[in-house]
């Protein structure tokens, strides 16, 4: 007997007749002697309509009260699926984040897990309840309601899963493990029976949100063992992530290649090449809360430097209007941008041991015309940023070019 945590994504409990189903594949681990643990997200779509609903309202909505309203997805859920095992026959018992006490800190809509109550989940498994939680709540010290970040439900899960010291923690979502790359841009993906917590994270981090950053994160600090399985498929072990050592000997070089669409580029031209330059001009974008990614400085024969640096779509415009705001104090000769780029990246532990792989990459994007326009790299990824509408040919071209086809 395995105390198990499942956790079904929005495309898998949308409609009721899913939600049917997944109680069925509940029941059946159940009356295998299990205890089992389940975290619902919203409906598909319906945590978009909800914020959807607040912005027509505001359009800078409150925090606190978007997480008020965000946080309902997932309670409707809760209630719906627990109806649906009592209806298998079982006992079972829904919670949101705030009944559990999942306690985070108080960053509305993206706040930290910071403890998990499980007392009450705890009695209810020993009275042989199936215990459905919420996903993607909590609250503050105050009784705040709060909300994790979009594709929360992931880290609830795993944070349950650590808190109550699970056997495992089952990702249930539509695709049935994870894949080389995305399988709805490249078909010939091909699923990975196990991957590195570090490929994971860096995987994740770079735009395949398959699992949520920060429940990868707390995964592998906490030593959760993690699953991602299909939740139309009753068959399949899914995708593992393991540590390193438990990986086979014979890895590829690259395991995956991720992209993240959402990115735009901005350019300070012809600023003078002196120090503080950078503060002066990044200074403000992070006064304003603005995430910036990759940074780039090339310095002109005029002995003035180009800037450039990448942030999300949804700043773009603000931080175009900071930097021409502060194009005037810095001597700068303008301000230019674009917002329909995309980072590609190239992922695997292999890396580490095999040099060229960098000149492979911009080999292969050179030979289909793909002009690369930023560059970062870590010890296990490369990553460029290039024009968006060269995102596919380039996923497909690398994936093709590093084995990753199934067909290889
Ligand atoms: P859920 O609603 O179950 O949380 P998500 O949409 O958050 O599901 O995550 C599953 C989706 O992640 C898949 O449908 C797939 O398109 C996408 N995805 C991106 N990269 C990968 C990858 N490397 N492997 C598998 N799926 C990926
Ligand atoms: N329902 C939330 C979202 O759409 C959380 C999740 O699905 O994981 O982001
Ligand atoms: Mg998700």
């Amino acid at each position: 007997m395995a105390l198990i945590v499942q956790k079904f994504g929005g495309t898998s409990v949308a409609t009721t007749d899913r939600i049917k189903n997944v109680a069925k594949r509940v029941a059946r681990w159940k009356k295998e002697g299990h205890d089992i643990i389940v975290v619902p997200s919203a409906m598909s779509g319906e945590t978009n309509r909800l914020i959807g609903l607040a912005k027509e309202i505001s359009a800078t909505p409150d925090p606190r009260e978007l997480d008020v309203i965000a946080s309902t997805g997932e309670q409707v859920t809760i209630g719906l699926l627990s109806m649906a095992l009592h209806e298998e026959g079982l006992k079972a018992k829904s919670y949101t984040g705030p009944q559990v006490r999942v306690l985070t800190d108080s960053t509305f809509t993206k706040a930290r897990i910071l403890q998990i109550d499980d007392d009450k989940i705890r009695k209810d498994l020993a009275d042989d309840y199936v215990v459905v939680v919420a996903g993607f709540q909590g609250a503050d010290e105050d009784g705040n309601i709060t909300t994790l970040g979009r594709g929360g439900s992931d880290t609830s899960a795993v944070a349950l899963a650590a808190a109550l010291n699970a056997d495992e923690c089952q990702i249930y979502t539509d695709v049935d493990g994870v894949y080389t790359t995305d399988p709805r841009v490249v078909p010939e993906a091909r699923k990975l029976d196990t991957i590195t917590f570090e490929e994971m994270l860096e995987m994740a981090s770079l735009g395949s949100k398959v699992l949520q950053i920060r429940s990868v994160e707390f995964a592998g600090k906490y030593k959760v063992k993690l699953r991602v399985l299909s939740s139309f498929q009753d068959e399949g072990e899914g995708t593992l992530i393991t540590v390193e050592e438990e990986k086979q000997m014979e890895q590829p070089i690259i395991s995956g290649i991720a992209f993240n669409r959402d990115e735009a580029k901005l350019t300070v031209l012809g600023v003078p090449d002196r120090p503080g330059i950078a503060y002066q001009i990044l200074g403000p974008i992070a006064d304003a809360n603005i995430d910036v990614d990759m940074i780039i400085q090339n310095l002109g024969h005029d002995g003035s430097t180009d800037f450039s640096f990448t942030v999300t779509r949804g700043d773009y415009n603000k931080a175009l209007k900071i930097l021409n705001e502060s194009a005037g104090k810095l001597n700068a000769r303008g301000v230019v941008g674009d917002n329909k780029m995309c980072k590609v990246s190239a992922v695997g532990v292999g890396m580490r041991s095999h040099p060229g792989v960098a000149s492979k990459m911009f080999g292969v994007l050179a030979a289909e015309g793909i002009n690369i326009q930023m560059i970062s790299t870590s010890e296990i990824k490369i990553s460029v940023v290039i024009e968006e509408k060269y995102l596919e040919l380039a996923v497909r071209v690398l994936h093709k070019t590093f084995g990753l086809d199934q067909a290889d």
